[in-house]
């Protein structure tokens, strides 16, 4: 993109930094060896480089090699993890226990493994986003064998009490697993420390590269066996099969490396900017909420509803200057308006308002300052054509749809 255009969108893909690239390279060209020939030095270098990687993952996430698993992302690893523990455990029970603002990822799993018998219960989430522990702990049932919940928030940035969670899973004796991928690199997560025994988590999200993730699956008591779902050539321990992406584990490995050094300077930096940019919003314009504002968020994250205002009209006033996402599911002809945002009880006036800005490791300060000038004359324009905004600036009493 040309350089007047502002990146605010790091929670759909952050850029490779760098650092990640320069390090992925020499894996294409001058090491081009498969991880799994063990009979010359390309695939001895390259085995050895995934090892490296592997290590390096582990040690951001204080856990051990042997208890992760590479995949395509997180979407396959959240795949995995859930068809995985249903088809070896369902004979223990068939039921699951997620949130209704879990990521698209996880709740259409859940709704295949419903097809084939899973009961789930989806719970919803109080108006600040988080699960309410005494709901959890009152659904689990003698049937219940997994609780799955997301760490943080991939449109609110919103994090779970992942302790609390993980301390009601472990008294009731099901597995808990995680949707780490805004988390991870972001914060400090450490799945053992919360009694996460599943966690999922994506590189590109953390400044690596696109088409590479990972599942933590414990590998200390109890001892988690999942079966795979693409069968072959048993890589990866039997758990997931095919040749294994050497460049992109090396930018995954770097990419841990450079989080594990740098993640509180930046979660620090971007704070502050985050915490800039939405008084300049709330200082420029009325009517305006920020979701989740009540709760612990990711630093970079700020998700906003405009009152009387689409987030898609907004965003496509400005797409061509600033790439943010709207919070709507915008797959379908339908715009409908976030479940998470819905899940968490605003109504379709407000959520249908939202925009997501997700700030990253390349923000500059001079963005934010022009980000802002951007959204607060895109809304002011739009309310002035919009006959509600008028009514209610009359004082005239405008219902919410
Ligand atoms: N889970 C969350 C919370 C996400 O934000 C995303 C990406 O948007 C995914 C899962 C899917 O990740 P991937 O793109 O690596 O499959």
């Amino acid at each position: 993109m040309n350089p007047p255009f502002i990146y605010l969108d790091n929670n759909a893909t952050t850029p490779v930094d760098p650092r990640v690239l320069e390090a992925m390279l020499p894996y294409f060209t001058d090491i081009p060896g498969n991880a799994a020939s063990r009979n010359h030095p390309y695939g001895w270098k390259a085995k050895e480089a995934v090892d490296t990687a592997r290590q390096q993952i582990a040690d951001l996430l204080s856990v051990e090699e042997k208890e992760l698993v590479f995949t395509s992302g997180a979407t396959e690893a959240i795949n995995l993890a859930l068809k995985g523990i249903y088809e070896n455990y369902s004979r223990k029970g068939k039921h699951i226990i997620t949130l209704q603002t879990e990521h698209k990822a996880v709740l259409d799993t859940c709704k295949r493994l419903e097809k084939i018998g899973a009961e789930v219960t989806y719970l919803p989430v109080k108006e600040d986003g988080l699960l309410d522990i005494e709901l959890l702990k009152a659904n689990i049932r003698p049937d219940t064998i997994l609780v799955s919940v997301l760490w943080a928030n991939n449109e609110t940035g919103i994090i779970q009490p992942m302790k609390d969670i993980g301390q009601i899973c472990q008294e009731a004796g099901v597995f808990l697993m995680s949707d780490a991928t805004q988390a991870v690199g972001k914060i400090p997560v450490s799945p053992k420390d919360v009694g996460v025994h599943l966690m999922a988590f994506s590189a590109h999200k953390m400044y690596g590269p696109k088409g590479m993730g990972a599942l933590y699956v414990s590998q200390r008591q109890p001892k988690i066996k999942i079966p795979a779902q693409i069968d072959g050539g048993g890589h990866e321990n039997g758990m997931r099969s095919g040749t294994l992406n050497v460049p992109s584990i090396v930018g995954f490995g770097k990419a841990a490396v450079i989080a594990k050094a740098e993640m509180q300077k930046d979660a620090e930096r971007l704070q502050k900017l985050r915490d800039q940019f939405e008084s300049k919003i709330l200082n420029g314009l009325e009517e305006v909420k920020i979701n989740g504002e009540q709760s612990t968020r990711l630093p970079h994250v700020s998700n906003l509803s405009f009152r009387f205002i689409k987030g898609e009209t907004l965003m496509a006033r400005f797409s061509e200057k600033l790439g943010v996402s709207s919070g709507s599911a915008c797959t379908s002809a339908t715009l409908e308006p976030s479940h998470v945002l819905q899940a968490m009880g605003l109504n379709d006036y407000w959520a249908h308002g939202a925009l997501r800005f997700s700030l990253g490791r390349f923000t500059k300060v001079e963005e934010i300052e022009q980000a802002s000038k951007i959204v607060i004359n895109g809304v002011k324009h739009l309310r002035e054509l919009s006959p509600i905004w008028e009514l209610f600036k009359d004082g005239v009493e405008v219902d919410d749809l």
